[in-house]
């Protein structure tokens, strides 16, 4: 029989779990890897209100007794591969007793009451790590909406390429830079076109962007020349975080014709350390996005049933930023877009089918990125490039400051969260990065 980890009913004993507009109520229970004072390795984690739980601790306690061997085993390693490559069956058993051993209605609960009382440290106590060992990155380019805001700088007239409504445009990225969320980003240094007619100079990026964006982490991989089927990518995904994809625009525009981005993306990019699982965003599933009628029809190997139906999700997402005079202030953050992932012109799913699709084979934790999710209103545009059209617009703060692009010192914060009637708000927590200035 089932369980349903998602019910709206279930509540747990843990109280900061039970607060008003907590990312991590008992419905969320995603996975990350932390630094605990005192232990000698990073741990295998859950988030539970503002408490990360020691899963790791739980195996020695041995309360997690009569789980499969392999989904132990998979909570004593130091990144979550091991937990992503598990079938989804037997993750959704590890995901099933965390529920019961923190739902309050549980007479086992108590049993455990102590070990679990000691596996619960303060959020604020443990560092963060990136949750996985990735081999791959890959970032995609789903938003039509950025697509044709940052096509409309460069082509007036003719913003979207003719390919963009065929294929799920994509380029291969950079995984060793991948930093968690808090750590600071140092400004690139690079080439650039100089002054017309002028040499190409080399020094700090003038022009440094974040862009706002989900990364969805792969579960079972695939083998090589096997391309998985578009209704059955959702098996090839893990869950998803928060990513901010830094970009350095005037790089950018030198360098990037005609192989795509390089330099100008690969100094750094940051993830939000919590994965929150696709079983924890079952009831946040919605429809792929509704293209309009004068759109062509995706490929047959880019239409599934099950992926048009619910192959979108509805995740709200927010860009902030913090200044360092607004810092000093003791100011809130600013706010400079709001968007949602369910605006994505191409699926996951599609993502997964089309990188696949001539037999590529994605491995377990992979790094998939969506793209700079922007939305079709003007508050809903994923980077500072769009929001300012190339600096051309600045946008003015509420403190009067303005910005083009980011300056050093200034730290950008990307939030989301998945709401919905009927069931029990989850958060990301947050991805975060401070601009350093240039060596
Ligand atoms: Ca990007």
């Amino acid at each position: 029989m089932a369980v349903n980890t998602c019910d709206p009913a279930l509540h747990s004993w843990v109280k900061s779990a039970e607060a008003a507009g907590t990312d991590f109520p008992i419905q969320n229970l995603p996975f990350g890897v932390a630094r605990i004072p005192g232990e000698a390795t990073p741990r295998v984690v859950t988030a539970i209100g503002d408490r990360a739980l020691d899963i790791h601790a739980l195996t020695e306690a041995g309360v997690l007794a009569g789980l499969d061997d392999a989904v132990v085993a998979a909570c004593r390693q130091t990144t979550l591969n091991a937990l992503m490559a598990l079938p989804r069956t037997a993750l959704r058993t590890l995901r099933e007793r965390l529920s019961a051993l923190l739902e309050e209605a549980r007479v086992e609960t108590m049993r455990h009451r102590a070990v679990l009382e000691a596996a619960l440290k303060p959020q604020s106590a443990v560092e963060m790590l990136v949750p996985a060992a990735i081999g791959d990155y890959t970032d995609f380019y789903a938003s039509i909406f950025h697509a044709t805001n940052v096509g409309k700088l460069f082509r007036p007239e003719n913003p979207l390429l003719p390919n963009y409504k065929y294929v799920p445009i994509g380029y291969h990225g950079r995984a060793s830079s991948i930093v968690p969320s808090g750590t600071a980003v140092r400004r690139p240094r690079g080439q650039m076109a100089g002054a017309a007619g002028e040499a190409p100079t080399f020094g700090p990026s003038r022009l440094l962007d974040y862009e706002l964006e989900v990364g969805a982490f792969v579960s079972k991989p695939n083998p090589l020349s096997e391309p998985v089927g578009i209704d059955e990518a959702r098996e090839h995904l893990f869950g998803l975080c928060l990513l901010n994809d830094w970009s350095a625009r005037d790089i950018q525009s030198w360098e990037y014709q005609p192989l795509g981005p390089f330099l100008a993306k690969s100094f750094a990019t940051t993830v939000s350390p919590w994965v929150v699982t696709l079983d924890a965003l079952e009831p946040f599933r919605v429809p792929a996005f509704a293209r309009s009628e004068e759109d062509p029809v995706p490929l047959p190997y880019l239409i599934g049933g099950d992926d048009q139906r619910r192959g979108g999700f509805e995740v709200r997402l927010e860009v902030l930023l913090e200044t360092p005079r607004m810092h000093q202030a003791g100011e809130a953050p600013f706010l400079l877009s709001r968007s949602n992932l369910r605006e994505l012109y191409w699926t996951l799913g599609q993502m997964v089918a089309h990188h696949t699709s001539n037999g590529c084979n994605l491995r377990t934790a992979d790094l998939l990125a969506t793209g700079t999710v922007s939305g079709a209103a003007t508050t809903a545009r994923g980077c500072l490039l769009e929001i300012t059209a190339r600096g051309a617009q600045p946008v003015v703060l509420r403190n009067g400051e303005t910005r083009k692009f980011l300056e050093d010192g200034d730290t950008v914060i990307l939030r989301g969260c998945c709401e919905r009637e009927g069931a029990v708000r989850i958060g990301f927590g947050e991805c975060r990065g401070t601009v350093l200035p240039a060596r």
